[in-house]
C-alpha cells in the first residue's frame, strides 16, 4: 500500500463532495484552517479511545447522540445547554442500570456536512444542486444560497470552536453536578404520563446519590460529582477541511484529525477503494463506520481490516443502521464472523437511519416504536451471539420539537407541523429521547 499522507486522499475517487467554483478560493481558505489552532487536544482524543477500547471489551457503554445536522441559524447558548443537560440526563440512567461506565460523545461543534441521495433537489419544476450543511450551501432555495461557498468552512470552524467551549464550560463549571442531574430526571418522570414506569429507577438514583451524601461523599469533595466530558464528534464528509485539521501531536508524533475526538464515515462514502476510507486510514482517532442492510461479511472484514489493521481496541466502532424490519435478517450473520475472526470493535446501534419514511402530512419523519424495535432488537441480537452490545447513536435535541412521532406525549402526523425545525433528519425530541434511555435501561439491567 502506497504511503499515506494528508492529502494522499485526494488521488482516490470521492463521492458527495461539493464543486468549488474557485479552486484558487478554496486552496486560500485551506491554507486558513491550517494556520489556526486545533479544536481538540490529542491526549484527549486517546482518553476517548482508551475508554472505547473498554468498550469494545464489555467494560463500558458508549451514548453518543445530537442533531442530524448541525444549523448557523439555531447556533445559541439555550440549545446547545439543553442538548448537553439531556445527555447527561440519559448518562445518568444508563450508568445506574448497566453499572458501568458511560462514554458520552456528542454530535456536535462540527456535524456540519451532509451527504444527500441526489446532487440536485426539484421544487415546482426548479432544479438546483441539493442543500450539503451549512459548511457547504445554505438552506434556502434560490441559486445563490445553493451555491457551495468555501469560506462557510471558516465560519463552521470558529462556530465549532465556541460550541466546544461552552461543552467545556458546562462539563467543567457545575452544570454537570449529578445531584443536579438527577433532579431534572425527577422532574421528567413527574411530568410524564408513563410516570408510573419510570418513577422507581430515579427514585432508586435518587437514594444512592442521598446515601452518598450521608456518607460525606458530595460533589464538593468528589469531582466525579460535579464534573465530566463529553467528547465531540461528526462525519468527516467534507475532506478539504477535515486535512486542514489535521495535524501531528507532537507528543506521539502520530497524525490527529483535531476538529473532533471521534470521527466517522458514512454509509454512503465508505467504498473500500475511495478517498474517506484513504483519510481515515492515517489518522489515529477512534474512528465509527455506518453499516448498513447491504453489508455483506466478508467486505466488513475487509472494511475492519482496511481501519484497523492492528486490531486495537477502541479504534474502530461499527455504527449499525439496519431497519427495524431487516435487523434480524443482517446483524446476526455480522456479529458472528467478526467474532469469529477475533476482531476487536464496538458495536453500536443507530435506529434511526433505517426507519425514515414520508408522513402522511409530507414530513419525513420517524416513529419512536420502530426506533425502539431496533434497539431492542440489537440487545437481543448480542445476546444470542455472544457479544457486547456497546452503544447507542442518536439523532435527537434537548429541544422540544416535533419532528418524530410516537413517544409518552403521543406526537401524531398532525402534530408534526408545530415545531419541525430540522434541516435534515428527524431528531427525538427531550422528552423522547429520555423515554428512551429510561427503556433502553431495562436492556443494561444486571
Ligand atoms: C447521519 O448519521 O446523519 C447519516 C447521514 O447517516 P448514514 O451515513 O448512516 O446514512
Ligand atoms: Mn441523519
Amino acid at each position: 500500500m502506497s504511503q499515506w499522507q494528508p492529502d494522499s486522499w485526494r488521488a482516490k475517487p470521492i463521492v458527495q463532495q461539493p464543486t468549488y467554483e474557485d479552486k484558487q478560493e478554496l486552496s486560500q481558505v485551506e491554507d486558513t484552517l491550517k494556520s489556526y489552532p486545533p479544536l481538540v487536544f490529542a491526549a484527549e482524543t486517546r482518553e476517548l479511545f482508551r475508554q472505547l477500547g473498554d468498550v469494545a471489551e464489555g467494560k463500558g457503554f458508549l451514548l453518543q447522540g445530537g442533531d442530524c445536522a448541525e444549523s448557523f441559524d439555531e447556533f445559541n447558548a439555550p440549545k446547545i445547554r439543553d442538548t448537553f443537560k439531556v445527555i447527561l440526563q440519559m448518562a445518568i440512567v444508563l450508568t445506574f442500570a448497566g453499572r458501568c461506565p458511560v462514554t458520552k460523545v456528542a454530535r456536535m461543534a462540527g456535524q456540519y456536512a451532509k451527504p444527500r441521495s441526489g446532487d440536485f433537489e426539484t421544487i415546482n419544476g426548479v432544479a438546483l444542486p441539493s442543500y450539503r450543511g451549512d459548511i457547504i450551501n445554505s438552506f434556502e432555495f434560490t441559486k445563490e444560497a445553493r451555491r457551495p461557498d468555501p469560506q462557510r468552512m471558516v465560519e463552521a470552524y470558529h462556530r465549532g470552536a465556541s460550541t466546544l467551549n461552552l461543552l467545556r464550560a458546562f462539563a467543567q463549571g457545575g452544570l454537570a453536578d449529578l445531584h443536579e442531574v438527577n433532579r431534572w430526571n425527577m422532574a421528567f418522570v413527574e411530568n410524564n404520563p408513563l410516570k408510573d414506569r419510570y418513577q422507581d429507577l430515579a427514585n432508586r438514583i435518587q437514594d444512592s446519590l442521598e446515601l452518598m451524601n450521608v456518607m460525606g461523599i458530595n460533589a464538593t469533595n468528589t469531582p466525579t460529582l460535579r464534573e465530566t466530558m463529553l467528547y465531540t464528534s461528526h462525519e468527516a464528509l467534507l475532506l478539504n477541511y477535515e486535512q486542514a485539521l489535521t495535524r501531528v501531536d507532537t507528543l506521539t508524533g502520530d497524525w490527529y484529525n483535531c476538529s473532533a475526538h471521534m470521527l466517522w464515515i458514512g454509509e454512503r462514502t465508505r467504498q473500500l477503494d475511495h478517498a474517506h476510507i484513504e483519510f481515515f486510514r492515517g489518522i489515529h482517532n477512534p474512528i465509527g463506520v455506518k453499516v448498513g442492510p447491504s453489508m455483506q461479511e466478508d467486505e466488513l472484514i475487509q472494511l475492519i481490516d482496511a481501519l484497523n489493521p492492528k486490531n486495537e481496541a477502541g479504534r474502530l466502532t461499527l455504527i449499525t443502521r439496519m431497519g427495524a424490519d431487516n435487523l434480524e435478517q443482517n446483524l446476526p450473520k455480522l456479529l458472528r464472523r467478526v467474532k469469529q475472526e477475533g476482531k476487536k470493535v464496538v458495536w453500536s446501534s443507530d435506529p434511526m437511519h433505517g426507519n425514515t419514511f414520508t408522513s402522511g402530512s409530507g414530513y419525513k419523519t420517524r416513529n419512536f416504536d420502530a426506533i425502539l424495535r431496533e434497539i431492542q432488537q440489537f440487545f437481543a441480537a448480542h445476546k444470542a451471539e455472544g457479544t457486547h452490545a456497546g452503544g447507542i447513536h442518536l439523532e435527537m435535541t434537548g429541544q422540544h420539537v416535533t419532528e418524530c412521532t410516537g413517544g409518552a406525549y403521543q406526537i401524531g402526523d398532525a402534530d408534526l407541523a408545530q415545531a419541525y425545525k430540522t434541516q435534515c433528519d428527524p431528531r427525538l425530541n427531550a422528552d423522547q429521547v429520555l423515554e428512551m434511555a429510561f427503556l433502553v435501561a431495562d436492556h443494561l439491567r444486571v
